[in-house]
């Protein structure tokens, strides 16, 4: 019951305008320095060493919420390409990881669609890979049919596919052969489009992983849920799955221990970075995941 409260709450807040607005003076503030590298491209880059150090990929996002000016889009594109290129520049491991509505896709398709063309033909340049996150329900057709547009140019860009979603077993049929992260889903959906139940949303993500393994295409399971991540390993040994067609993915300063436990066990292990300035909404919907997360917040709030 609280967890309900706590998670609606935070949810709640992870929208508000304002507040995600005031955030970005505050600088990272309430513990959100530890699961957001930095307000600038060096100190993500600075990140990714630090993991690649440890035998761990990454994939960086800028963060960026409410973008509703072309100007606001142009300039979030300005980051994606930026980012690209410094990650080829220091050449570290890392992907690209965007959020189509930061890049107009709120405004008009075809300009989305073109902004996304600016940051792929970048990541081409450089041999790099982008991967496009879901957002909510509201964005998941569009941001399908945006990838199947991409893919007839780009070979270089995947999605994630949310496991709450009732749809989501159709999606993984039609995207055999996308590279695809696997995650459970961190909006809040209504019934009308997504199990709400955490033990149905766990069998459909077992059933998606198994599918989209089984299918040959390159599977990303982004969680950090240990029982899913040991029927992953036992599955894999036993349908002689090789470890180049799928990773283990996580958020950054997540089950670091798990993280590095992974890499010596021989998998490849790859750890989502945000950085920025507007890091309010992520860090709301963090806390909204796991409450136990908020202790993490209230320390921060303390010791600032
Ligand atoms: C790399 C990555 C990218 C993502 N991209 C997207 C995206 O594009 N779109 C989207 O909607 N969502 C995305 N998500 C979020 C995802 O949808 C889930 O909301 C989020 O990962 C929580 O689900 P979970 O599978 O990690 O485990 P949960 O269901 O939250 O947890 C399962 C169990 O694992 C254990 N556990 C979980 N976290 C911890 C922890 N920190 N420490 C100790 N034990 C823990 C607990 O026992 C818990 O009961 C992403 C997640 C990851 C990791």
């Amino acid at each position: 019951m609280l967890a309900a409260i706590s998670k609606n709450f935070f949810l709640a807040v992870s929208e508000n305008k304002t507040l995600n607005k005031a955030a970005r003076k505050w600088g990272l503030k309430f513990g959100a320095s530890k699961v957001v590298a930095g307000e600038t491209i060096e100190s993500a880059i600075q990140a990714v060493k630090e993991l690649n150090d440890k035998g761990i990929v990454a994939t960086l996002d800028h963060l960026g919420e409410f973008v509703s000016s072309r100007e606001e889009a142009i300039e979030s594109t300005d980051y994606c390409v930026r980012t690209l290129e410094a990650i080829a520049t220091s050449g570290v491991k890392s992907t690209l990881s965007v959020k189509m509505t930061q890049l107009g896709l709120d405004i008009d398709h075809d300009f989305c669609f073109d902004n996304m063309c600016r940051i792929l033909d970048t990541a081409t340049k450089h041999n790099l890979f982008v991967r496009i996150d879901m957002e909510d329900y509201s964005h998941c057709q569009i941001t399908l049919d945006i990838l199947r547009e991409l893919r007839k140019t780009y070979d270089n860009v995947g999605t994630v596919i949310q496991a709450y979603l009732y749809r989501t077993e159709k999606d993984i049929e039609e995207l055999k052969g996308v590279s695809l992260r696997l995650v459970k889903g961190a909006y809040k959906e209504p019934p009308e489009v997504a199990y709400q139940d955490k033990k149905d949303v766990d069998e459909n993500y077992w059933k998606i992983i198994k599918a989209h393994l089984l299918s040959g295409s390159f599977t990303a399971i982004g969680s950090h849920d240990h029982n899913i991540i040991a029927k992953v390993k036992q599955f894999v040994k036993e349908n002689n799955i090789p470890n180049d067609q799928f990773e283990f993915q996580m958020l950054y300063g997540f089950r670091t221990e798990m993280q590095q436990q992974l890499v010596k066990e021989g998998y490849n292990m790859r750890v989502y970075i945000p950085y920025g300035d507007d890091w309010f909404g992520y860090y709301m919907r963090r806390l909204a995941e796991r409450p136990q997360n908020v202790a993490f917040a209230l320390k921060g709030f303390f010791s600032k």
